[in-house]
């Protein structure tokens, strides 16, 4: 059972260094338990937070603990009466190939999902904070403009074609004309623009001629910086992450601009609301799934997976994701499917 175990807290964006890979022999099944073979382990932007032990919402992964992490698992062997071998569920196993589990906190997909890895991705986790973080927070009305960073990731990608089937209007925030053609292309939205050029701010504002009505926040920094004065009156902001600071060592240079938010936040009425989303909205999950899943059947969602094949790849795929070297929702195949 190769596991990757937290080895050293990073400074700065995570290095293989701070991993470390070991091989431990496979767990016995008790009664009542079973054993997971993952197949797929998502990688997620609040991983980083998790290897540092800076206060959070949630504690941090000790050292020499295995990597939490949502997985995609195959039921190996069952001493449970709830699950057969074979079947597949979706766990929080962290980054190992096996893992045993009392069927607490598993999720049955059944014994022949037609996607399983899409659970960790437009059917799971970051699907659901895009739905409920837009629909709830952010109340989209027909018409209206929504902006929304880290564009083509599942979060951003769920936001905005939930925007379209709203009614709105949607620009996406992303990194490279690559990502811009899939946003407008693949999903639908009505501009989108790439935060590296260097007149990003006049091409958002060109692109949102009437203001902005939501913005989804998920990467903070000069994005939030350009779009702070296209803010309309009543303005509403889900703050979902702010992936463009998480390897920050320490706040950015330049003027402080808190008084200036606070003074938009007064003048503009705008509403900026912080969520986590299984805390807050845990109970929404089965009608959300449910929702999506009719979405998917229908094509009226569209979605972008990148699978890296190989466990051994995972320090390096996870250091990507937080750059941006991602294309889709990063997911390593851990075992076969
Ligand atoms: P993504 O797959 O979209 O990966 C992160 C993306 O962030 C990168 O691909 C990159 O996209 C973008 N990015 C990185 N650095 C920068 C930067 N400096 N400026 C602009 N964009 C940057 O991630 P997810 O969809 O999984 O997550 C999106 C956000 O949602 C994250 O902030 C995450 O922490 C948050 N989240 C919050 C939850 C909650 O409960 N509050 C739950 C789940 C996710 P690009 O190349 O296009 O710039």
């Amino acid at each position: 059972n190769r596991q990757w175990l937290l080895a050293s807290r990073p400074h700065g964006a995570p290095t293989r260094e701070n991993f470390k890979l070991v091989e431990q022999p496979l767990p016995d099944v008790a009664q009542g338990q079973l054993l997971l073979r993952i197949v797929y382990l998502s990688l997620d932007p609040y991983m980083r937070g998790r290897m540092s032990d800076a206060e959070s919402y949630a504690a941090p992964v000790a050292l020499g603990d295995v990597m939490v992490g949502g997985t995609v698992a195959q039921v190996a062997k069952s001493n449970h009466p709830d699950f057969a071998v074979g079947d597949w569920v979706l766990s929080y196993s962290g980054w190992q190939d096996y893992a045993i589990s009392d069927g607490s906190g598993l999720f049955n997909l059944g014994a022949d999902p037609e996607h399983p890895s899409y659970a960790l991705g437009i059917l799971g986790m970051p699907g659901f904070t895009g739905y409920m973080g837009l629909l709830d927070i952010g109340q989209p009305q027909a018409g209206e403009t929504i902006v929304v960073a880290a564009a083509t990731g599942p979060v951003g990608a769920t936001v905005g074609q939930v925007g379209k089937l709203k009614g709105c209007r949607v620009v996406g925030v992303a990194g490279g004309p690559d990502k811009c053609q899939h946003a407008l292309e693949n999903l639908g939205f009505d501009a989108c623009i790439d935060h590296r050029a260097e007149d990003f701010a006049e091409q958002l504002k060109a692109a949102c001629p009437d203001g902005i009505d939501v913005y989804f926040e998920n990467v903070g920094g000069k994005v939030f910086d350009a779009v702070l004065p296209l803010l309309n009156t009543s303005a509403r902001i889900p703050v979902c992450g702010l992936v463009s600071q998480y390897n920050a060592t320490q706040l950015p240079d330049g003027p402080d601009r808190l008084s200036l938010l606070v003074a938009t936040l007064l003048k503009k009425r705008a509403r900026m609301q912080g969520f986590i989303i299984f805390d807050d909205y845990g109970s929404h999950f089965g009608e959300f799934y449910q929702q999506m899943g009719e979405w998917l059947a229908q094509g009226k969602i569209h979605y972008k997976e990148q699978i890296v094949e190989g466990f051994e790849q995972a320090p390096e795929a996870f250091a990507d994701l937080l750059e941006g070297r991602n294309f889709g929702k990063m997911v390593i195949q851990v075992g076969e499917s």
